[in-house]
Order: C-alpha cells, then structure tokens, then sequence
C-alpha cells in the first residue's frame, strides 16, 4: 500500500474553514439542517462511532449515545482546534489520516459518519469501501455527499450556461478537488460494497442567498426539515444524506478494547496490534513508527526514525 498508490487528498491543514465557512460565512442554515438530518438518521446509542473527514469537530456533539466517537481528518491543525473544542477524555479519539488507508482493524465500528468529504474524493468508491472494512456486522453508515442532479445544476445546463450534464452518473469536479455525485451513482457504489439503503433524506433546499438573507433562518430550517423526507422519493437538492446498513456479514461486533491503541493497524502493511512506545506506535510487522503527540495518532506518514 504505498502512498503512491492512494489518490490526492484535499487538505485542510493550516485552513480557517471553521471559523470562515461555517461561524462567520452564513452556513447557520446549513448546520441546522445537518443537525436535524443527524438525528433523523442515527442509531440512539452505540458503542464506537467513527467520523470520517471531522474536521474541527463541528458534528462531534451530535453523537451523544456513543460511548466513544473517532475522529479523522486528514489534517492535524483541524484536530486541534477539535481538541480545543471537545477536550481531551477518553470519550474523544483523534486521528491524523488518509481516509484512502484507514488505520483501524476491521469490523471494528458499529457506525461511521462521513459529511461533506466524499465531496473532496476523487476515488469514492474506494473510499467507501474503506469506510466498509472498518465497520462490523449490521454497522450504520451515515453518508452526506453532494448532489450534482440538483435544480440549480438542471436549470443551467437546460438554460445552457453550463456544460457538463446533471443527469449522468459520472461525478463532476467543478472545483479541483470538489466533485459532485450522481444519487443513483451513490447507490451503485453502496449496494456494490453489501449496504443497504435504509433512508436517504435531502437536504438544503433553501440554498439560495437571496431566500437566506430575507427569509429568517429559523423559518427555512423548518421547512427544510418538512422537505428532508422527500428525499425517499427523489433527489434534487444539493446535498444528500444516506443512512446504509452493513448486510451479509457474518458475526458479532467484536468487543471494543479497553485500551484504545488495540483498535489501529498499521495502514502501510496491515498489521495489527501496533505496539504502544508512548510517543509512537510501531508496527511489528513493517517497523514502522506511528507518531503520537499531543493525544493526536499521527498516520498520515510514517516517523523518520
Ligand atoms: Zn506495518
């Protein structure tokens, strides 16, 4: 598994996006929303949840029948402004990776979130089944990704003030590194990795700047929230949450380890347990060193020795 290998990751290291898309960039519509579709759509409890792309924590708080939540990112700056806001406890893991090479035994999970991040991957299938091999037997998988059949997209290309066509399943990268999909394609994939859909909801109907800046925010998110269980019948909004199922495994969830270094493996070799050196983890199996510091696992690239 070399890095070579995995495709380019879309980093947020060093960014401000917390505070300049969603505190101070009028997205209170859209957090609510992704609340309230959040609530809809997980299990009441669990034991081991998994968030996938969790930037600086913004959805962590929303897991609160989860006896402990992973959190992933990519970046480790993003990490730690989810460390500033969560606090270190047992209850919060932090996890610097690459989501193509997850360092996490498999089946371990009993659900995995993963919101406006299939956005930034150009290999989603792959991807996804990362987020499958870490989840056990009936696992929930709670996937928001962005629609690319929306109105406003349909509108323009009929109006043909855009080129690339809503209705075909490939996804379409708008912005480097910014890709809309297909609904039915997301269903292909899901279905391909064992999942069942379970519900999809739609989200952000009202994504409009005019409606936002004279309708009061309270309002759309009340009427997104009636729009939301359309999603079972179509799909034309631009964002999409799925609740899938992990069907045809075999088995109970394994128990989930007291301590929390027996969850990883070594995402270059595959091995697992790593052992525990306090300031790194290291892989029997290859010998490579995993950094820890500041209670963030470190797996993006391994220690120079
Ligand atoms: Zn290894």
């Amino acid at each position: 598994m070399d890095k070579q290998n995995t495709p380019p990751v879309c980093d947020y290291e060093g960014s401000d996006y917390q505070s300049s898309f969603w505190d101070k960039g009028g997205r209170e519509y859209e957090d609510r929303t992704e609340a309230i579709a959040l609530k809809r759509l997980l299990p009441k409890s669990g034991h081991l949840l998994l968030e996938l792309g969790a930037g600086a924590g913004r959805n962590a708080p929303r897991y609160p029948g989860f006896d402990r939540i992973v959190l992933l990112d990519y970046s480790r700056t993003q990490l730690e402004q989810a460390q500033r806001r969560l606090g270190k406890s047992d209850k919060y893991i932090y996890v610097a990776a690459d989501a193509y090479r997850l360092p996490f035994a498999n089946g371990l999970f009993d659900a995995a979130t993963m919101i406006r991040t299939l956005h930034h991957m150009s290999d989603a299938p792959k991807a996804l089944k990362q987020a499958r091999n870490v989840l056990g037997s009936g696992g929930t998988f709670i996937l928001e990704f962005a629609n690319k059949l929306n109105l406003k997209a349909i509108l323009r290309y009929m109006l043909r003030r855009q080129k690339w066509s809503p209705f075909t399943l490939e996804p379409v990268e708008f912005v480097k590194l910014n890709f809309d999909f297909h609904p039915k394609a997301v269903r292909n994939w899901l279905g391909e990795l064992d999942f069942t859909v379970e519900r999809t909801l739609t989200l952000s109907h009202f994504r409009v700047g005019l409606l936002k800046r004279i309708v009061p925010t309270g309002i759309l998110v009340f009427l997104d929230s009636l729009f939301q269980w359309t999603g079972a019948l179509w799909q034309l909004s631009p964002s999409v949450f799925v609740k899938a199922m992990l069907t045809g495994r075999e088995g109970q969830l394994p128990p989930v380890p007291t301590n929390f270094v027996e969850f990883f493996k070594c995402p270059n070799c595959g091995h697992s347990p790593l052992k525990d050196k306090k300031d790194y983890l290291e892989c029997p199996g290859c010998k490579k060193k995993w950094g820890v510091k500041d209670g963030i696992y470190d797996f993006r690239e391994a220690m120079k020795n």
